[in-house]
């Protein structure tokens, strides 16, 4: 199905995604970067977002679970790509004939790799997790003996690197120096039992806006990529640019009396006659917003709000009895018009979501669109 000529649009700048990838490598180095590109490169295509990131020679990719990685290495992408995801061990044929590197959260899944790489004549590439304080996956800090008696007896592993992540980098300095430590602790039990790890990560966006002891060797930033801020506390302490516009069009003006209501379930109601009300042809079912979401839009350089529920497929927007919009007229859901602008990071603090909801949410209904 085409869905090009649909008037809604996400428009991605894959120029501005390329810029942010430079001002993170000048603020990281020597530090290296895995670009995070799990969820569709967090809604901004897959694809065309690693394609954009290999010709500026990208070092590593980073991807939630193997098919993403095998994705990209149909579309012919030769980046080295790690996955994040605890490992499915019916899954390890998968990254051994993709060239994917295996995320290692525990000795037994460690010893598995290994089993299946030594059947196969072939070495694995491994990035070994450790818990610090995120407890989701990886070895605890405090029990890294059993993974190092694993390595012991793992002939077909190269252990590339080792990583861990942050759960709080964004609010909590304390808990977040504590995690590097115990993240150092271990990489430093590792090398005296004979296992020097070069490749060391730990930052997530909030990570490296956090503190350069936290870059470490690599970052793995996602957010930040795509030009948008871990919160709005932190907000442009870099020069990046955000890299998605999401736009539509008016498809309907009408005005409403007082006696008039907008709706499912009519739960609003102009205040004055002659409200102007305009119709959008999106709703939820394109990610924008829930049915009961207070969001505004960007028409004619002026910010409005949207009233009554969203529906699925369409929302309506009251420009009071002064604001002006014709139909076809362009709307701003995300990003600049004039001097006006709605970011990600407002949208997330409104919802109380944090920002990657709000980008991942955009379906794939709405056409991407590459400038
Ligand atoms: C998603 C993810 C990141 C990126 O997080 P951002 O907050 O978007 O920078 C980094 N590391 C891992 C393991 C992740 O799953």
């Amino acid at each position: 199905m085409d869905y090009q000529s649909r008037p809604t649009i996400a428009e991605v700048s894959l120029a501005n995604l390329q810029h942010n990838y430079q001002i993170l490598q000048a603020h990281v180095a020597p530090a290296k970067l895995m670009c995070v590109l799990k969820a569709e490169a967090y809604g901004h295509g897959l694809i065309p977002v690693a394609q954009a990131l290999a010709a500026v020679n990208a070092d590593y990719l980073g991807v939630a679970i193997a098919e993403e990685g095998l994705q990209l290495r149909r579309a012919g992408i030769k980046t080295p790509i790690l996955v994040f995801g605890g490992l499915s061990l019916n899954q390890i044929d998968i990254y051994l004939d993709q060239d994917l590197t295996f995320t290692a959260p525990s000795d037994e899944k460690l010893l598995a790799i290994n089993q299946r790489a030594k059947e196969r004549g072939m070495t694995a590439k491994v990035h070994l997790k450790i818990d610090t304080g995120m407890g989701r996956l990886g070895v605890n800090w405090q029990r890294v003996d059993k993974l190092i008696d694993a390595l012991n007896h793992c002939s077909h592993v190269v252990t590339e690197g080792i990583y861990s992540h942050f759960s709080q980098a964004e609010n909590n300095e304390a808990y977040t120096k504590q995690q590097l430590q115990r993240f150092k602790q271990v990489i430093e039990q590792l090398q005296q039992a004979g296992y020097p790890i070069s490749i060391q990560h730990i930052a997530n966006s909030a990570g490296i806006l956090a503190g350069k002891e936290n870059h470490l060797t690599m970052i793995r930033p996602g957010l930040l990529l795509y030009g948008i801020f871990p919160s709005l506390a932190q907000l442009d302490v870099l020069d990046l640019k955000p890299v998605l516009s999401w736009k539509t069009h008016v498809v309907y003006f009408k005005t409403l009396t007082t006696q008039e209501s907008v709706g499912y379930g009519a739960t609003w109601q102009p205040e004055n006659d002659f409200e102007r009300v305009v119709t959008l042809p999106l709703g939820y079912a394109d990610g924008f917003g829930q049915s009961t979401s207070q969001m505004s839009v960007i028409i004619r350089g002026k910010s409005y709000k949207v009233v009554g529920k969203i529906c699925m497929d369409q929302c309506m927007v009251s420009l009071g009895q002064e604001g002006t919009a014709y139909n076809n007229d362009e709307v701003i859901l995300i990003g600049k018009q004039d001097s006006a602008e709605i970011r990600v990071e407002q949208i997330a603090a409104q919802q109380k979501l944090c920002p990657h909801e709000i980008l991942t949410r955009i379906s794939a209904r709405v056409p991407r669109v590459y400038v």
